[in-house]
């Protein structure tokens, strides 16, 4: 095979999901079609990894020109509720579920032994900041149901101490599920009934 379409498969089979046969089929595609899509896809994800990064107070994705996400611009958010996500995909889950209007807090995985993750590695130490300046006064954790997430949790909870409450989403959640597995009712229902620590 051609080196350079064989680069590009190796690079489409690197993202998650698609696997090997998945990027040939892309990678064939592109290069068959000569529409334009190579070139917008190009441009696209050249824009969007140039202009959008983390927001400097909760992690969320935004535009590099504001600094500052949605959620914590918006005053209607500072409600003292504040929910503790793995990730960016976590945030739209919930925000399409529209379960929740609160702020969030995006600490970027899990503590795991098993793949190296330290509490340092992780968007923890400016929560208690967080709390303080946005008279944070619930942490609400939906992080996954797995040894990893409630690990995560308790650590979260043992640097915080006092002085907020805290709960998890209630049973429905199934064990080792991740948020954008779940269904808008299933969420709504966790979120409801959740249970306070
Ligand atoms: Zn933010």
């Amino acid at each position: 095979m051609n080196q350079k379409i064989e680069k590009l498969i190796k690079q489409f089979a690197k993202l998650p999901r698609v696997g090997n046969r998945a990027a040939v089929r892309i990678v064939l595609s592109l290069l068959q079609t000569r529409d334009g899509r190579a070139e917008n896809l190009a441009a696209a994800i050249l824009d969007a990894t140039e202009n959008v990064v983390p927001c400097n107070i909760c992690g969320c994705l935004t535009d590099k020109s504001v600094g500052v996400c949605e959620f914590c611009r918006d005053t209607s958010r500072a409600n003292g509720g504040l929910c503790v996500v793995r990730d960016m995909g976590d945030v739209w889950t919930l925000e399409k579920s529209s379960v929740f209007h609160g702020r969030y807090h995006i600490i970027g995985g899990l503590i795991s032994g098993t793949a190296g993750t330290m509490p340092d590695d992780l968007n923890i130490a400016n929560l208690s900041d967080r709390i303080k300046k946005e008279n944070i006064t619930e942490i609400i954790f939906a992080l996954p149901n797995t040894v990893e997430g409630k690990t995560t949790q308790h650590y979260i909870m043992s640097v915080i101490g006092g002085g907020v409450r805290f709960s998890e989403l209630a049973s429905g959640v199934p064990l080792g599920g991740d948020l954008d597995y779940i269904d808008d009712g299933t969420l709504s229902l966790a979120f409801g009934g959740r249970r306070p620590l």
